[in-house]
């Protein structure tokens, strides 16, 4: 297949024939918002999981950037592309960003462009995705929420980009961070949950991003959300990552400590993609279908 048609802007161009300057300011500052988003094949047609939310979330970075964003707009444009695509199982990736203006830091007279790609299907853990995860706890600490507001803004990544790189070079998969306090706050990319006793509790903090993923899991276990310390942690029965990308991803090991990869977070991990891909009647509302239902 050829290279899927990227939409920027309000048109779908071939790849080759989408271009931004070298002088955008997003690429000098880090200043975009982006999402990542899963479709599903599923029995009626490829899906897509959770758009609304991944809007809403996105809307939220662009305004935390002063930046113009028409969350229906957007969602069309996923749709678009996906539809353009071919594909069944997607990952799409909006991304709006400062495409022209000066190299001052005032943002207000820049210009807003948007774009959608469709990607095949990939999950961004590779080989550690089908193992279970095994976790460095991270030297740095999260970007807390007062630095950069935890939504997905292109340069709130440098901390999860050096994170995982110290994590990688150490032989661990990915990075865990833990605050001065001593509470979990979240992997570089994925929320994190524990199973103690049979009960799953979601791991909160005001520096993780709150993810879709974890909201999903949430209302499929009734799961309470608090703080956690790395202690109680520890002493979980089992750990679970979750993400778009990841899904559902046992957490194996944080350094020298073991958890077992348990039966709740494979169960959970296997209703989960039940539930993306429409098998369970709760997950109806939260697919977007491309083509409208006539059954
Ligand atoms: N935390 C971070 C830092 C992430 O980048 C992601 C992936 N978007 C998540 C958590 C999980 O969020 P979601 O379930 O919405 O994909």
């Amino acid at each position: 297949m050829s290279t899927p048609r990227i939409w920027m802007d309000g048109h779908l161009v071939d790849a080759s024939a989408a271009h931004t300057s070298l002088l955008a300011p997003a690429l000098h500052y880090g200043l975009g918002v982006f999402e990542g988003i899963r479709s599903y094949a599923t029995p009626r047609g490829p899906a897509i999981f959770r758009l609304e939310a991944h809007m809403a979330r996105m809307a939220r970075g662009a305004e935390a950037l002063g930046m113009p964003f028409n969350a229906e707009t957007c969602a069309q444009a996923c749709i678009d592309t996906l539809a353009d695509s071919g594909f069944g199982d997607a990952y799409l990736r909006p991304l709006a960003f400062y495409g022209q203006g000066t190299l001052g830091l005032d943002v207000d007279r820049h210009t807003t462009r948007l774009m959608v790609a469709a990607l095949p299907w990939q999950n961004h853990l590779g080989e550690a995705a089908a193992r279970g995860v095994r976790a460095h706890r991270s030297a740095m600490q999260r970007n807390t929420a007062q630095a950069i507001p935890p939504l997905k803004l292109c340069g709130g990544y440098v901390n999860s980009v050096l994170a995982k790189r110290q994590a990688t070079l150490a032989g661990f998969d990915e990075a865990l961070f833990v605050d001065e306090r001593g509470f979990a706050v979240e992997a570089t990319g994925e929320n994190v949950f524990l199973v103690k006793d049979g009960r799953v509790t979601a791991v909160e903090h005001p520096d993780a991003l709150p993810g879709i993923t974890r909201a999903t899991v949430m209302e499929l276990t009734g799961a309470e959300s608090r703080p956690v310390t790395l202690q109680e942690l520890l002493e979980a029965d089992e750990v679970f990552l979750t993400g778009t990308s990841a899904e559902i991803t046992p957490l194996i090991a944080l350094d020298a400590h073991t958890w077992r990869a348990g039966a709740i977070t494979l169960d959970l991990r296997r209703r989960y993609l039940t539930t993306v891909r429409g098998a369970v009647d709760l997950s109806e509302s939260w697919l977007t279908r491309l083509e409208p239902v006539t059954a």
